[in-house]
Order: C-alpha cells, then sequence, then structure tokens
C-alpha cells in the first residue's frame, strides 16, 4: 500500500519485488504494526517524508533474498525490521552511541519504503533476529510501541510510581514491563473512555482515569505517548519534585505556556526520539523472561486506510497489525 501523496489515502500498486542490494535483505512481511507515527507520515506532520513511500516499521517476516556481504543472516531466518532503518556509522552523535540522533539516517516506512507490503528491503545490520517463539501478529508491536516504549520507561528511571498518558500500543507494553520490574502503573485515557481504563487496569495498573484527573497520589515519573501537547503542564503537576516528564511520541500538538513552579524543584522535561540497535538487543531478549503478551486487531493489507482510521478514532485496544 503506497502513500503518493500526502493527506490521501494509500493506495494499492502491484509492483515486482524489489532485489537487495549490497549489505541488505528481501524479507517477505508476515505482518506489520500500524503505528501513530504512520499517521503523522500520511498527514504530513514530519518533514522531508520519501514520497510515494510505502509507510510500516514494525515489520516481520522471512527473509527470502540475500545481498552480497551479508553473512549474519539466512534465508528463511525471521526477522523485525524497526523505525531504524540505517546510519551513516561515522557522524559525531554515532561515534557517541546515540545512533538513534544520527545526522544522517534512514527511517523505515517514512524515508525508506516500509512494511505495508508484500516484501520489504532492509538493511542487514538493523534487522533484529526474532527466534521462532511467538507468532508473527503478536511480535509486530514490539518492534516499535515495545522498542520506544522501552526506551521511554527506561529514561523515566527507577520511580516505582509511573504515570502513562494515553493507553495505546506502546503503553499497554510498557504497563505489562513496568509491572514486572515492581513498578505501580498509573493510566491516563482521554476522559470518559472507561473501556481504556478498564482494559488498563486489566493490564496491572493500580489506577486507571481521565487525562484531566490529578492521580491519588504524586508520581516519580510520567510518559506521555498520547499526541497532544496539553498533557505536559498536567503530567508535570502530577509528578513530585525531581520526578520525570518524558515526551515519547515523534510529534505533538504545541505545549501551551504554563507556571515555572510546575518545572521548579528539578522536575525534569525531556523527550525520547527512535531507537538504538542496542535498545533492540536489550528489550526482545528481556521479552520471554517478562512473558509481554500483546493485544492486537488484524487487518488485512488491502484494509491499511480502515486500520489507519480505527487507529486515528481509537477504535480499538492495543495494536493494529496488517496482514498481507
Ligand atoms: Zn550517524
Ligand atoms: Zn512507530
Amino acid at each position: 500500500m503506497i502513500l503518493k501523496k500526502l493527506k490521501t489515502p494509500l493506495e494499492w500498486v502491484e509492483l515486482p519485488d524489489p532485489e537487495p542490494g549490497v549489505g541488505e535483505i528481501r524479507v517477505k512481511v508476515s505482518a506489520c504494526g500500524v503505528c501513530r507515527t504512520d499517521l503523522h507520515v500520511v498527514d504530513g506532520e514530519l518533514p522531508n517524508p520519501m514520497i510515494p513511500i510505502i509507510p510500516g516499521h514494525e515489520i516481520v517476516g522471512r527473509i527470502d533474498a540475500i545481498g552480497t556481504g551479508v553473512e549474519a543472516l539466512k534465508i528463511g531466518e525471521r526477522v523485525g525490521i524497526p523505525w531504524l532503518g540505517h546510519t551513516d556509522g561515522d557522524c559525531p552523535y554515532c561515534i557517541r552511541h546515540q545512533e538513534n540522533l544520527c545526522d544522517h539516517p534512514l527511517f523505515t516506512g517514512y524515508t525508506r519504503n516500509g512494511g505495508f507490503a508484500t516484501a520489504a528491503i532492509a538493511d542487514a545490520r538493523f534487522a533484529f533476529p526474532l527466534g521462532e517463539s511467538g507468532s508473527d501478529v503478536e511480535l509486530a508491536p514490539l518492534l516499535c510501541a515495545g522498542l520506544i516504549g522501552w526506551r521511554s520507561l527506561a529514561i523515566a528511571g527507577e520511580g516505582k510510581k509511573l504515570g502513562l498518558y494515553g493507553f495505546g500500543a506502546a503503553a499497554h507494553i510498557v504497563a505489562q514491563i513496568a509491572k514486572w520490574q515492581g513498578k505501580s502503573v498509573f493510566a491516563f485515557t482521554r476522559p470518559g473512555d472507561v473501556a481504556k481504563q478498564a482494559f488498563a487496569r486489566s493490564l496491572g495498573a493500580v489506577w486507571a482515569g481521565g487525562s484531566d484527573e490529578m492521580p491519588p497520589e504524586q508520581l516519580d515519573a510520567a510518559i506521555i505517548y498520547a499526541t497532544v501537547g496539553d498533557l505536559v503542564p498536567l503530567a508535570l503537576k502530577a509528578v513530585r519534585k525531581g520526578g520525570c516528564v518524558v515526551c515519547a511520541g515523534i510529534h505533538m500538538s504545541d505545549i501551551p505556556s504554563f507556571a515555572y513552579e510546575l518545572l521548579w524543584e528539578e522536575r525534569q522535561l525531556v523527550s525520547v526520539a527512535n531507537l538504538t540497535r542496542q535498545d533492540g538487543i536489550d528489550f526482545l531478549g528481556l521479552v520471554p523472561k517478562i512473558g509481554i503478551v500483546t493485544k492486537t486487531t488484524s487487518y488485512p493489507l488491502r484494509k491499511a486506510n480502515e486500520a489507519l482510521a480505527d487507529l486515528r478514532a481509537g477504535r480499538f485496544e492495543g495494536a493494529a497489525v496488517l496482514i498481507p
């Protein structure tokens, strides 16, 4: 499914299978998760997308062709292809082990073609071997919602009382990791969304309420997955002195001005961008130990536009996954 023009529906186009170049693999896609970032790409909210583009950056599939120079992966191996699709390896950020901030990156489904397709090409160094446990559909949301969730959770620090604003694909995974780490999760949804609040409690949240409510206790940290800038001052108000608010989205509406006292007393406000390969290795290695169960809603690939519309409207719990 291809986005030919920003702010228009994706179109089904028949193309020959692409051939992998040097250092690349071709993956026969078996499942691809749908992420909020795909909506930002379609809506033209991110700078300089490749157009036309095949979106999708939570790809699970099996390698069916290998370019020259790839030694670590084999034909038939199941791999995951995440958002970070390529880095230059030699910019100041890559050298400092901050490849998530690389000066010359390529992002799957944004500046290189992604997985809303039957086949995808990937830089072999950025594909994660997934092993054989877990179904393709269950694993797909781990490739972005899980990975970005993991990175944002690490940046939120060690505090035991954790707020999650926006209880979608990422938060439903992070709630499970946080519980496994012995943290108490406080889930904030759109005001009145009692179904999502019940879903959050079913995953172990000790409290769930609307984002316009204050939690019953002060939080050590809060992570904002929703794309609503108005949540930033609310989250700052909910965290204790020295607490941390992490903005985990790639795009957010403007943050309203707020009184300095909300930030005062060493509260921190930070963002999380992209992922490193080490994040993937660390997180995917822990998934079987934690026993993460992802809640998914599957759509045939041809219904990608429907999946995106349902995501926009918050019509399902957990994550949407496209099946070619
Ligand atoms: Zn770099
Ligand atoms: Zn994503």
